[in-house]
Protein backbone atom coordinates (compact mmCIF):
# COMPACT_ATOMS: atom_id res chain seq x y z
CA UNK A 1 0.00 0.00 0.00
CA UNK A 2 0.80 3.43 -0.77
CA UNK A 3 2.38 5.87 2.34
CA UNK A 4 -0.21 8.75 2.64
CA UNK A 5 2.19 11.93 2.90
CA UNK A 6 -0.27 14.72 3.97
CA UNK A 7 -3.25 12.53 5.39
CA UNK A 8 -6.15 15.04 5.79
CA UNK A 9 -8.31 14.83 7.85
CA UNK A 10 -11.13 11.72 7.32
CA UNK A 11 -14.61 13.13 6.61
CA UNK A 12 -16.03 12.26 9.72
CA UNK A 13 -13.85 14.75 11.43
CA UNK A 14 -14.68 17.66 8.85
CA UNK A 15 -16.34 20.20 9.88
CA UNK A 16 -19.03 21.17 7.21
CA UNK A 17 -20.71 24.91 7.83
CA UNK A 18 -25.01 25.03 6.42
CA UNK A 19 -26.07 28.24 4.91
CA UNK A 20 -27.97 29.35 8.26
CA UNK A 21 -24.41 28.59 10.30
CA UNK A 22 -22.57 30.73 7.33
CA UNK A 23 -25.55 33.68 7.53
CA UNK A 24 -25.19 33.45 11.29
CA UNK A 25 -21.12 33.93 10.86
CA UNK A 26 -21.54 36.91 8.55
CA UNK A 27 -24.47 38.54 9.70
CA UNK A 28 -22.82 42.19 8.34
CA UNK A 29 -20.25 43.76 6.06
CA UNK A 30 -17.63 43.76 8.93
CA UNK A 31 -17.64 40.54 10.32
CA UNK A 32 -16.68 38.94 6.61
CA UNK A 33 -14.36 41.70 6.21
CA UNK A 34 -12.80 41.63 9.61
CA UNK A 35 -12.72 37.63 7.81
CA UNK A 36 -11.19 38.34 5.27
CA UNK A 37 -8.56 40.46 6.41
CA UNK A 38 -7.51 37.96 9.47
CA UNK A 39 -7.15 35.76 6.30
CA UNK A 40 -5.38 38.18 4.36
CA UNK A 41 -3.09 39.70 6.74
CA UNK A 42 -2.28 36.84 9.23
CA UNK A 43 0.35 39.00 10.73
CA UNK A 44 -1.54 42.13 10.42
CA UNK A 45 -2.26 44.63 8.65
CA UNK A 46 0.02 45.95 5.34
CA UNK A 47 -0.05 48.39 3.12
CA UNK A 48 -0.27 46.82 -0.18
CA UNK A 49 1.61 50.03 -1.83
CA UNK A 50 4.67 49.47 -0.07
CA UNK A 51 4.43 46.27 2.52
CA UNK A 52 4.58 48.46 5.64
CA UNK A 53 3.11 47.62 8.92
CA UNK A 54 2.92 50.92 10.06
CA UNK A 55 -0.91 52.22 9.27
CA UNK A 56 -3.71 53.67 10.19
CA UNK A 57 -7.34 53.51 10.20
CA UNK A 58 -8.57 56.71 8.67
CA UNK A 59 -11.99 57.63 10.12
CA UNK A 60 -15.00 57.68 8.09
CA UNK A 61 -12.90 56.27 5.46
CA UNK A 62 -14.62 54.31 2.83
CA UNK A 63 -14.06 53.05 0.38
CA UNK A 64 -10.58 53.29 1.71
CA UNK A 65 -10.78 52.96 5.20
CA UNK A 66 -6.77 52.94 6.06
CA UNK A 67 -4.23 55.00 5.35
CA UNK A 68 -0.23 54.13 5.45
CA UNK A 69 1.73 56.23 7.71
CA UNK A 70 5.14 55.53 5.19
CA UNK A 71 3.84 55.84 1.85
CA UNK A 72 0.61 58.00 2.61
CA UNK A 73 -1.31 55.77 0.33
CA UNK A 74 -4.96 55.13 1.17
CA UNK A 75 -6.23 51.19 0.79
CA UNK A 76 -9.05 48.52 1.57
CA UNK A 77 -8.75 44.70 2.27
CA UNK A 78 -9.68 44.00 -1.17
CA UNK A 79 -6.67 46.36 -3.39
CA UNK A 80 -4.08 43.80 -4.66
CA UNK A 81 -6.76 41.18 -4.67
CA UNK A 82 -9.36 40.14 -7.58
CA UNK A 83 -11.61 42.27 -5.49
CA UNK A 84 -9.61 45.50 -6.41
CA UNK A 85 -12.05 47.94 -7.94
CA UNK A 86 -15.26 45.81 -7.19
CA UNK A 87 -17.75 47.61 -5.63
CA UNK A 88 -19.64 45.06 -4.23
CA UNK A 89 -19.46 44.04 -0.65
CA UNK A 90 -17.42 41.36 0.80
CA UNK A 91 -19.98 40.12 2.01
CA UNK A 92 -21.64 39.18 -0.94
CA UNK A 93 -17.89 37.78 -2.18
CA UNK A 94 -17.49 35.79 1.29
CA UNK A 95 -21.01 33.69 -0.02
CA UNK A 96 -20.37 33.90 -3.46
CA UNK A 97 -16.99 32.00 -1.99
CA UNK A 98 -18.46 29.69 0.17
CA UNK A 99 -21.55 28.15 -2.36
CA UNK A 100 -17.75 27.77 -5.06
CA UNK A 101 -16.21 25.67 -2.37
CA UNK A 102 -19.07 23.70 -1.30
CA UNK A 103 -20.76 22.77 -4.36
CA UNK A 104 -19.31 19.83 -6.01
CA UNK A 105 -20.54 20.48 -9.38
CA UNK A 106 -19.87 24.15 -9.68
CA UNK A 107 -22.18 27.25 -9.29
CA UNK A 108 -23.68 29.04 -12.30
CA UNK A 109 -23.61 32.56 -12.56
CA UNK A 110 -27.59 32.68 -12.49
CA UNK A 111 -27.53 31.11 -8.97
CA UNK A 112 -24.96 33.55 -8.35
CA UNK A 113 -26.98 36.03 -9.70
CA UNK A 114 -30.34 34.91 -8.04
CA UNK A 115 -28.59 34.42 -4.21
CA UNK A 116 -26.34 37.51 -3.96
CA UNK A 117 -28.84 39.82 -5.90
CA UNK A 118 -26.11 40.93 -8.57
CA UNK A 119 -26.45 41.36 -11.92
CA UNK A 120 -25.67 37.94 -14.31
CA UNK A 121 -22.84 39.83 -15.14
CA UNK A 122 -22.11 40.82 -12.12
CA UNK A 123 -22.37 37.19 -11.07
CA UNK A 124 -20.29 35.80 -13.86
CA UNK A 125 -17.37 38.16 -13.43
CA UNK A 126 -17.16 37.85 -9.15
CA UNK A 127 -17.05 33.98 -10.24
CA UNK A 128 -14.14 33.83 -12.91
CA UNK A 129 -12.47 36.35 -10.72
CA UNK A 130 -12.93 33.87 -7.54
CA UNK A 131 -11.54 30.84 -9.88
CA UNK A 132 -8.30 32.29 -9.68
CA UNK A 133 -8.00 31.88 -6.15
CA UNK A 134 -8.04 28.09 -6.90
CA UNK A 135 -4.38 28.92 -9.07
CA UNK A 136 -1.44 27.56 -6.73
CA UNK A 137 2.06 27.19 -6.62
CA UNK A 138 1.52 23.51 -8.45
CA UNK A 139 4.08 21.97 -6.65
CA UNK A 140 5.58 18.19 -8.46
CA UNK A 141 3.66 15.53 -8.08
CA UNK A 142 6.29 12.53 -6.76
CA UNK A 143 4.24 9.34 -5.51
CA UNK A 144 2.32 7.18 -7.88
CA UNK A 145 0.72 9.49 -10.26
CA UNK A 146 -1.93 8.43 -13.00
CA UNK A 147 -1.89 10.53 -16.00
CA UNK A 148 -5.01 10.45 -18.36
CA UNK A 149 -6.58 13.03 -20.63
CA UNK A 150 -10.36 13.77 -21.79
CA UNK A 151 -12.36 15.55 -24.40
CA UNK A 152 -14.85 17.99 -23.16
CA UNK A 153 -17.62 19.13 -24.93
CA UNK A 154 -18.41 15.77 -26.99
CA UNK A 155 -20.82 13.21 -26.49
CA UNK A 156 -19.37 10.45 -24.17
CA UNK A 157 -19.37 7.85 -27.06
CA UNK A 158 -18.14 9.59 -29.32
CA UNK A 159 -15.06 10.10 -26.49
CA UNK A 160 -15.07 6.78 -26.09
CA UNK A 161 -14.60 6.01 -30.18
CA UNK A 162 -11.86 8.73 -30.55
CA UNK A 163 -10.09 7.15 -27.48
CA UNK A 164 -9.81 3.36 -29.07
CA UNK A 165 -9.26 4.38 -33.04
CA UNK A 166 -6.18 6.83 -31.25
CA UNK A 167 -6.97 9.87 -33.02
CA UNK A 168 -6.80 13.18 -31.77
CA UNK A 169 -9.74 14.99 -30.10
CA UNK A 170 -12.72 14.40 -31.69
CA UNK A 171 -13.02 18.69 -33.66
CA UNK A 172 -14.56 21.00 -31.89
CA UNK A 173 -13.37 19.17 -28.29
CA UNK A 174 -11.20 20.77 -26.12
CA UNK A 175 -8.71 18.10 -25.08
CA UNK A 176 -7.81 18.34 -20.80
CA UNK A 177 -4.84 16.90 -19.47
CA UNK A 178 -4.77 15.73 -15.78
CA UNK A 179 -2.92 13.62 -13.17
CA UNK A 180 -3.56 12.48 -10.17
CA UNK A 181 -0.65 11.67 -7.09
CA UNK A 182 -2.86 8.74 -5.44
CA UNK A 183 -0.81 9.02 -2.62
CA UNK A 184 -1.42 12.50 -1.40
CA UNK A 185 -4.90 12.44 -4.07
CA UNK A 186 -4.07 15.46 -5.53
CA UNK A 187 -5.20 16.28 -8.96
CA UNK A 188 -3.75 19.10 -11.62
CA UNK A 189 -5.20 19.38 -14.98
CA UNK A 190 -5.89 21.99 -17.50
CA UNK A 191 -6.49 22.20 -21.49
CA UNK A 192 -3.79 21.35 -23.59
CA UNK A 193 -3.73 22.16 -27.35
CA UNK A 194 -3.79 18.94 -29.21
CA UNK A 195 -3.53 15.19 -27.85
CA UNK A 196 -0.31 15.48 -28.90
CA UNK A 197 2.97 14.05 -27.58
CA UNK A 198 4.65 17.46 -27.02
CA UNK A 199 1.77 19.22 -25.76
CA UNK A 200 0.56 15.88 -22.95
CA UNK A 201 4.32 14.94 -21.98
CA UNK A 202 5.52 19.06 -22.17
CA UNK A 203 2.46 19.27 -19.24
CA UNK A 204 3.14 16.11 -17.29
CA UNK A 205 6.82 17.24 -17.72
CA UNK A 206 6.18 20.45 -15.94
CA UNK A 207 4.28 18.70 -12.74
CA UNK A 208 5.29 15.29 -12.23
CA UNK A 209 9.22 14.76 -10.53
CA UNK A 210 11.41 12.30 -12.01
CA UNK A 211 10.80 10.36 -8.55
CA UNK A 212 7.62 9.38 -9.53
CA UNK A 213 5.66 6.07 -10.78
CA UNK A 214 3.65 7.00 -13.49
CA UNK A 215 0.39 4.88 -14.71
CA UNK A 216 -1.22 5.77 -18.19
CA UNK A 217 -3.26 4.19 -21.09
CA UNK A 218 -1.47 3.24 -23.69
CA UNK A 219 -2.32 6.16 -25.65
CA UNK A 220 1.06 6.90 -28.20
CA UNK A 221 1.00 10.67 -26.87
CA UNK A 222 3.11 8.44 -23.74
CA UNK A 223 5.17 6.79 -25.90
CA UNK A 224 8.80 7.73 -24.39
CA UNK A 225 7.48 9.23 -21.16
CA UNK A 226 10.98 9.53 -19.05
CA UNK A 227 9.15 8.21 -15.85
CA UNK A 228 9.31 4.91 -14.36
CA UNK A 229 5.90 4.25 -16.25
CA UNK A 230 3.38 1.64 -17.03
CA UNK A 231 0.39 1.78 -19.44
CA UNK A 232 -2.83 -0.31 -19.34
CA UNK A 233 -3.81 -1.10 -22.89
CA UNK A 234 -7.92 0.56 -23.01
CA UNK A 235 -7.20 -0.12 -26.71
CA UNK A 236 -7.39 -4.02 -26.23
CA UNK A 237 -10.15 -3.69 -23.44
CA UNK A 238 -8.17 -4.16 -20.54
CA UNK A 239 -8.39 -1.17 -17.97
CA UNK A 240 -6.93 -2.38 -14.74
CA UNK A 241 -3.96 -4.53 -14.01
CA UNK A 242 -2.96 -4.36 -10.60
CA UNK A 243 -1.66 -1.16 -10.43
CA UNK A 244 -1.60 -0.08 -13.27
CA UNK A 245 -4.68 1.50 -13.67
CA UNK A 246 -5.98 5.33 -14.20
CA UNK A 247 -9.46 5.12 -12.54
CA UNK A 248 -8.58 7.64 -10.11
CA UNK A 249 -8.26 10.35 -12.30
CA UNK A 250 -11.24 8.86 -13.94
CA UNK A 251 -13.23 9.62 -11.33
CA UNK A 252 -11.98 13.09 -11.18
CA UNK A 253 -13.27 13.26 -14.93
CA UNK A 254 -16.46 12.02 -13.99
CA UNK A 255 -16.88 15.17 -11.59
CA UNK A 256 -15.75 17.96 -14.14
CA UNK A 257 -18.50 16.36 -16.67
CA UNK A 258 -21.10 16.62 -14.05
CA UNK A 259 -20.16 19.89 -13.44
CA UNK A 260 -20.08 20.80 -17.12
CA UNK A 261 -23.12 18.80 -17.92
CA UNK A 262 -25.25 19.76 -14.91
CA UNK A 263 -24.14 23.20 -13.92
CA UNK A 264 -22.26 25.18 -17.03
CA UNK A 265 -23.71 23.17 -19.38
CA UNK A 266 -20.81 25.30 -22.10
CA UNK A 267 -17.70 25.76 -20.90
CA UNK A 268 -16.28 28.45 -23.47
CA UNK A 269 -12.90 27.34 -24.68
CA UNK A 270 -11.00 30.64 -23.64
CA UNK A 271 -12.37 29.86 -19.84
CA UNK A 272 -12.12 26.09 -19.87
CA UNK A 273 -8.72 25.96 -17.84
CA UNK A 274 -10.35 28.59 -15.20
CA UNK A 275 -13.56 26.04 -14.60
CA UNK A 276 -10.72 22.89 -14.69
CA UNK A 277 -8.60 24.72 -12.04
CA UNK A 278 -11.77 25.25 -10.05
CA UNK A 279 -12.40 21.55 -10.03
CA UNK A 280 -9.24 20.62 -9.54
CA UNK A 281 -9.08 23.29 -6.49
CA UNK A 282 -11.97 21.63 -4.91
CA UNK A 283 -11.01 18.31 -5.26
CA UNK A 284 -7.80 18.97 -3.39
CA UNK A 285 -9.05 20.96 -0.38
CA UNK A 286 -12.57 18.34 -0.27
CA UNK A 287 -11.04 17.12 3.38
CA UNK A 288 -11.03 20.34 4.79
CA UNK A 289 -13.49 21.87 6.95
CA UNK A 290 -15.46 24.28 4.91
CA UNK A 291 -13.95 27.41 6.64
CA UNK A 292 -10.71 26.34 5.39
CA UNK A 293 -11.84 25.60 2.35
CA UNK A 294 -13.02 29.35 2.10
CA UNK A 295 -9.60 30.85 3.33
CA UNK A 296 -7.71 28.56 0.81
CA UNK A 297 -9.65 30.15 -1.52
CA UNK A 298 -10.05 33.39 -0.34
CA UNK A 299 -6.00 33.65 0.54
CA UNK A 300 -5.77 32.28 -3.23
CA UNK A 301 -7.12 35.62 -4.49
CA UNK A 302 -4.41 37.63 -3.09
CA UNK A 303 -1.93 38.65 -5.02
CA UNK A 304 -4.10 38.30 -8.25
CA UNK A 305 -5.82 40.83 -10.76
CA UNK A 306 -8.41 39.64 -13.51
CA UNK A 307 -9.01 42.84 -15.04
CA UNK A 308 -12.09 42.99 -17.16
CA UNK A 309 -10.21 43.42 -20.34
CA UNK A 310 -8.57 40.33 -19.68
CA UNK A 311 -11.77 38.34 -18.57
CA UNK A 312 -13.35 39.13 -21.80
CA UNK A 313 -10.24 39.79 -24.75
ZN1 LIG B 1 2.54 52.16 2.17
Amino acid sequence: MSKRKHKAPGKSSRKGIGIVELLDMFPDEETAVKWFEKVRWPEGRHCPHCGSKNTKPKPGGKPMPYRCSDCHEHFSCKMGTVMENSRIPVRKWVIAMYLMSTNLKGVSSMKLHRDLKVTQKTAWMMAQKIREGWKEGEGMLEGTVECDETFIGGKEKNKHNSKRSHTRGPSGKAVVVGMKDRDTNKVIAKPVQARTKEAVQGFIGENVSQKAMVYTDDHRSYIGLPFEHESVNHSVGEYVREQAHTNGIESFWATLKRGYNGTYHRMSPKHLGRYVTEFAGRHNVREFDTIDQMAFLAKGMVGKKLPYKKLVN
